[in-house]
């Protein structure tokens, strides 16, 4: 299953390449609800009750009727449905919760190994909401999303940095 890192970096980017750069502060203003529906996981319905369709679905007619405020809720939107299709990606989310009960799954990879030799697998449709995920346990990071924070972290250190300098020129 996709660790924070992800879930963080991935809508982080497609924001930025869309959206307006007058609009970026509203991107890392936002970036907390790229993870906030994990939250779930203190409750009984993991990977339902916040993992589903329609919150994203919501933030979208909220943008649609209050015009002035539709880059926040556009955002919001991003943020929340690429949370959902990661976890789609990783494992399955119940994305029709609470109307249909099963969970939807995509599962996509591609790997290698030696000699030469490369496996691929892609299926998709809807399994069992098992009761292992009623039992989860909020998944943070790896190893690998540790070293990918810290790499992204430090590019921003360094930006911080050039504007430092830049300042004093
Ligand atoms: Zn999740």
């Amino acid at each position: 299953m996709p660790n924070w890192a992800i879930h963080l970096i991935v809508p982080l980017l497609a924001l930025l390449i869309v959206i307006r750069r007058e609009d970026w502060k509203y991107i890392f203003l936002l970036m907390p609800l790229a993870v906030v529906p994990d939250l779930d996981t203190f409750l009984t319905q993991h990977r339902a009750l916040l993992h589903n369709i329609f919150i994203p679905v919501v933030f979208l007619i909220l943008g649609w009727k209050f015009y002035e405020y539709r880059t926040i809720f556009i955002i919001s939107a991003v943020y929340f449905a690429s949370h959902v299709v990661l976890d789609m990606f990783g494992g399955g989310v119940v994305l029709f919760y609470p109307f249909y009960d099963r969970m939807a799954f995509v599962n996509a990879s591609l790997s290698i190994e030696q000699p030469i030799n490369i496996i691929y697998t892609f299926d998709y449709g809807f399994s069992e909401y098992s009761s292992g995920w009623k039992n989860a346990l909020g998944y943070i990071t790896d190893s690998p999303g540790t070293g990918g924070l810290v790499f992204v972290l430090l590019a921003g250190i360094c930006q911080l940095y050039r504007n430092k300098l830049k300042r004093y020129q």
